[in-house]
């Protein structure tokens, strides 16, 4: 419930230093996994771009605590790395604004969400109408929403929402396969992991901000 979250009322109140122990004054978060889950697609994220910073937002308590301690772990394990990724327990679908300036962010990935699909849920999705909206205010233009499923309605119901709204377009299929993030979110994360071993479908698509 919500009473169990707390957050701040302006992304200025955001003690950042807390979740990135060496951050610079000129750094700030540019790519948020929502829904991270156990986090495999974060530390990935992490090794991929050293000099960036990247917060998984993840709303079970269980989960997220998982992920700090995996994080804490790492950086222990390898020192001077993976102090560029952090994880965040909260509502994705409700305090986004809280956290993340207008245009703040570069890359958002919403990677196998929502395993229960059902048309009675709508507006529960993380991608739902309303917050299309959202997701577009926190992101700079330019920037890139990356969704994976392996749930092939909610794929068609993704691209149908997105390519109706008028702040995103898709990229060409050329330029989704030549992304380099492309083929790690088929196998980083624990879901895409899940889904190769039973040989299930995937079906992905990339957004950019207009
Ligand atoms: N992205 C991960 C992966 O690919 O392995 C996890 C996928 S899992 C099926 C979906 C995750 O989204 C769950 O861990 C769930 O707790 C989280 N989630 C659902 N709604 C959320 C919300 N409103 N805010 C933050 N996380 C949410």
């Amino acid at each position: 419930a919500d009473h169990c979250f707390d957050y701040p009322a302006h992304p200025d109140n955001v003690n950042w230093q807390e979740f990135y122990p060496n951050i610079t004054p000129d750094q700030h978060v540019e790519f948020a996994d929502i829904g991270c889950g156990y986090g495999g697609f974060l530390v990935t994220l992490g090794e991929m771009f050293p000099d960036r910073l990247a917060i998984g937002l993840e709303i079970r308590v269980k989960v997220s605590d998982y992920v700090m301690d995996r994080i804490k772990a790492l950086r222990t394990l390898h020192q001077g790395k993976y102090n560029n990724i952090a994880c965040l327990r909260t509502n994705a679908m409700k305090y986004l604004p809280n956290y993340f300036r207008k245009a703040q962010l570069d890359k958002m990935f919403f990677l196998y969400p929502d395993p229960h699909f059902k048309r009675a849920k709508h507006k529960w999705r993380i991608i739902n109408q309303a917050l299309l909206s959202e997701y577009a205010y926190v992101l700079r233009k330019g920037g890139l929403v990356y969704t994976m499923t392996d749930v092939e309605d909610l794929h068609n119901w993704i691209v149908q929402h997105m390519e109706k709204h008028p702040l995103y377009e898709r990229l060409t299929d050329e330029e989704e396969k030549t992304d380099p993030i492309t083929p790690k979110l088929y196998h980083s994360s624990e879901e895409g992991t899940k889904v190769v071993r039973n040989k299930g479908d995937h079906f992905l698509a990339i957004f950019r901000r207009i």
